[in-house]
């Protein structure tokens, strides 16, 4: 994969990057698009060269002036022809987005350049999403985006634009959408149940928590109703989307968001050098 950032596409600096600040734990999904921009050739959603790479990214800061001069996804995809993703930085990572309406905090947008409602998918095009997902992989388990995915359709760990609600888009066109649920991203065993003395540790995180959430509860390391009220009331003080208890109430194999778990534990007082 190819990273390109802003000063490798030479970004037109009298247009300054547009969007508000935000912070990696506040992301919590990812929004596909496509661009419907497609190149002149018979492949039409491949893209040859990096300068042409290069060209339409300097062209999207400028398409969308209603939106501000500036690429309005966090990151532009192209499919090389021959087989590498270029991955190219819009607003960047740390910045609300313009790209999909009431998603702009909450998810990352990230482009592919090219119409996939209209024309042929590229050659390589399972290549290039098993490489997103190995960089949104890393995004979350090295970079920090320790939240990114927790929100998700059933079905998928990304949305695809036209899944926001009062939406009527087609976007990212059904040659994109249809392989979205192949960008896996998310650890399996994030999702698996907990054993009991886990299920211990995380009580006594939640009991440790100042003020405290689940005071004078039995640390029995079975989850059940009181603890699933305690999570909800963690993941909510945390501004963590409430999820609470994943799977049946006092089932032993319902386990909590990996991400939720994380950050008991490092603001638990029991974890804490005092
Ligand atoms: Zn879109």
């Amino acid at each position: 994969m190819i990273l390109l950032r802003r000063a490798d596409w030479e970004a037109d600096t009298d247009f300054p990057r547009r969007g508000h600040r935000i912070g990696p734990l506040r992301r919590t999904e990812v929004f596909v698009h496509h661009t419907v921009i497609v190149d002149a050739d018979a492949t039409r959603n491949e893209w040859e060269t990096l300068d042409e790479v290069k060209f339409w990214m300097r062209r999207l800061q400028r398409i969308r002036p209603d939106l501000g001069s500036d690429v309005p996804y966090n990151m532009v995809a192209f499919c090389m022809s021959d087989g590498d993703l270029a991955l190219c930085e819009g607003r960047g990572l740390y910045r609300t987005g313009a790209h999909a309406r009431n998603h702009n905090r909450s998810a990352l947008g990230i482009a592919f350049h090219g119409n996939f409602e209209d024309e042929a998918a590229p050659t390589h095009l399972d290549t290039n999403l098993a490489d997103l997902a190995t960089w949104l992989r890393n995004l979350r388990n090295v970079r920090g985006f320790v939240n990114l995915g927790n929100s998700r359709p059933k079905d998928k760990q990304v949305w695809g634009h036209r899944d926001a609600k009062s939406t009527r888009t087609v976007c990212p066109g059904e040659k994109l959408y249809d392989r979205l649920a192949s960008i896996r991203f998310i650890d399996e065993e994030d999702e698996f149940a907990m054993d009991k003395s886990t299920w211990k540790v995380v009580q006594r995180a939640l009991q440790n928590q100042t003020p405290p959430l689940y005071a004078g509860k039995t640390i029995d390391g079975r989850p059940g109703k009181n603890t699933n009220t305690a999570v909800l009331a963690f993941e909510k003080r945390m501004r963590l989307q409430p999820r609470g208890v994943v799977g049946t109430s006092g089932d032993s194999a319902a386990a909590i968001w990996p991400a939720t778990r994380e950050l008991l534990f490092v603001s638990s007082t029991e974890f804490k050098d005092v």
